[in-house]
């Protein structure tokens, strides 16, 4: 996609804070996350039929394929009809037939009771599944989470990597540097590597220690994505700016 289009993309939806760079073209960006509704899902178009959609405080990415879209992540519960709407809204859109949860955080997972009961495929690194199963109550603030219902748990998972039909493929970030169910999902035609919260745009990852993140993952984490297989992709992380440069 030439800069020039993206350009134009990005000023219909940016406003005046500093944000991000993203793309394979060190393009920058400025982000009105601040200023927009509650509710807004802002959309960037990474390539052709790949986009980056911001709800809240959260980052999906969505591919668009003569099937349907791959997701990876779904918001929360409360944003996911807007992440939702903005996706079908998307050009060449179709059902979500396959949703990637890149760890088990409620921010990410609002989309999985609505997927998986319409049947799509939800994929995640087992131990994530794990976690979706379990009561969990944080022991700093008493933050408790329910196991989602058997329905919107993963349905696919996996211990090391794996890919789908179209290409793209995913892996264990085993490192833990938020979870230790962290996953990526690369996109190879765009070279654009999602890795949830386990990399921040937004300054150092927070380290969910109670459900198996370490702070020695931090960097394992980003070593890893930088010197794996991929060439220099650009990383999307949950939050904040995606990376042009190896992370
Ligand atoms: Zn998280």
């Amino acid at each position: 996609m030439a800069s020039q289009t993206r350009r134009r993309v990005l000023h219909a939806v940016m406003g005046s804070v500093a944000g991000a760079s993203v793309g394979l073209s060190a393009l920058r960006f400025t982000a009105a996350r601040a200023q927009a509704a509650p509710d807004t899902v802002i959309t960037l178009r990474l390539s052709d039929d790949l986009y980056m959609l911001t709800a809240g405080q959260t980052n999906a990415v969505a591919r668009t394929e003569p099937d349907g879209v791959v997701l990876v992540d779904g918001a929360s519960a409360g944003l996911a009809g807007a992440l939702s709407d903005a996706i079908e809204g998307l050009p060449a859109s179709g059902p979500i037939h396959t949703l990637f949860n890149t760890h088990w955080h409620p921010e990410h997972t609002g989309l999985n009771e609505r997927l998986g009961s319409a049947g799509a495929a939800i994929i995640a690194q087992e131990n994530t599944r794990l976690w979706l199963t379990t009561d969990i109550t944080y022991p700093w603030d008493g933050q408790h989470f329910e196991p989602l219902p058997e329905v919107a748990r993963p349905n696919q998972t996996f211990y090391a990597e794996g890919d789908i039909d179209s290409g793209v493929r995913y892996g264990y970030l085993r490192h833990a540097a938020h979870t230790d169910g962290d996953l990526y999902v690369y996109f190879p035609e765009a070279n654009v590597l999602a890795v949830g919260d386990a990399v921040s745009g937004a300054g150092w990852p927070l380290v969910d220690w109670w459900t198996g993140g370490w702070i020695g993952g931090i960097v394992g984490g980003w070593s890893y994505c930088s010197t794996s297989a991929m060439p220099k992709p650009a990383s999307c992380p949950r939050a904040g700016r995606c990376s042009a440069e190896p992370i």
